[in-house]
């Protein structure tokens, strides 16, 4: 999505150990405009898949899929970081490492909210190493559901979340992919999307 790259060439900051700060649009500060376009993509990529919800983890994966929820018309759920280490057998459980964080989180979700009949759009902000991602399919095997595809807005496609995805089979969507980027002179370089 060649807004999104000028957006992130643009307003993108490189950071030491491969962390890529879009603070200023998309996971602090939200242009929401700028989300309603994003929301609108998704829809475009996965027209006529049977998706009647949208799976996201806590924070910053929740405003792009509220807004693509408005699109596709379905709810948003997303997984909580729990504090607690008393997990009922009223939710999902699984442990998320984060990537941004250097620390593993518990991850739940009430079974109440997903079911064996549901199919699933999972969206998050970024991909990475892919725990995000994997903690919250685990989440949707765990309920019997189905995975119909995953969107992200920023793929980091030099790391191996993207690829090994893939090759599981995953219809992995990303809005922008990474190639390159280096934190001393700041450039930023994508894979080339025709879209
Ligand atoms: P993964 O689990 O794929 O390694 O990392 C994905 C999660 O880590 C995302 O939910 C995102 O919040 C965070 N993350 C990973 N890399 C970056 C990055 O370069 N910049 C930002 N802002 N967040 C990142």
């Amino acid at each position: 999505m060649k807004l999104l790259e000028d957006r992130i060439r643009k307003d993108g900051v490189v950071k030491a150990g491969n962390v890529l700060k879009v603070d200023s649009f998309l996971n602090h500060q939200m242009d929401v405009p700028f989300f309603n376009e994003m929301g609108k993509e998704f829809k475009r990529l996965f027209e006529g898949t049977p998706i009647n919800k949208i799976l996201t983890i806590e924070a910053s994966g929740i405003g792009i899929a509220i807004i693509a929820g408005l699109h596709f018309q379905v709810p948003v759920v997303f997984a909580k970081k729990s504090r607690s280490s008393n997990i009922s057998d009223q939710v999902y459980h699984t442990i998320i490492h984060s990537y941004t964080h250097n620390c593993d989180n518990d991850v739940v979700v009430s079974k109440q909210y997903l079911h064996a009949d549901d199919h699933l759009l999972i969206i998050d902000d970024f991909l990475a190493n892919g725990c995000a991602l994997e903690g919250l399919i685990d989440i949707a095997h765990q309920a019997g559901a189905t995975v119909e595809g995953i969107g992200i807005a920023v793929e980091k496609g030099f790391q191996s979340g993207g690829d090994r995805l893939r090759s599981q089979g995953y219809r992995v969507e990303s809005l922008a992919i990474v190639e390159r980027m280096d934190p001393i002179s700041g450039t930023i370089e994508f894979r080339s999307s025709e879209r």
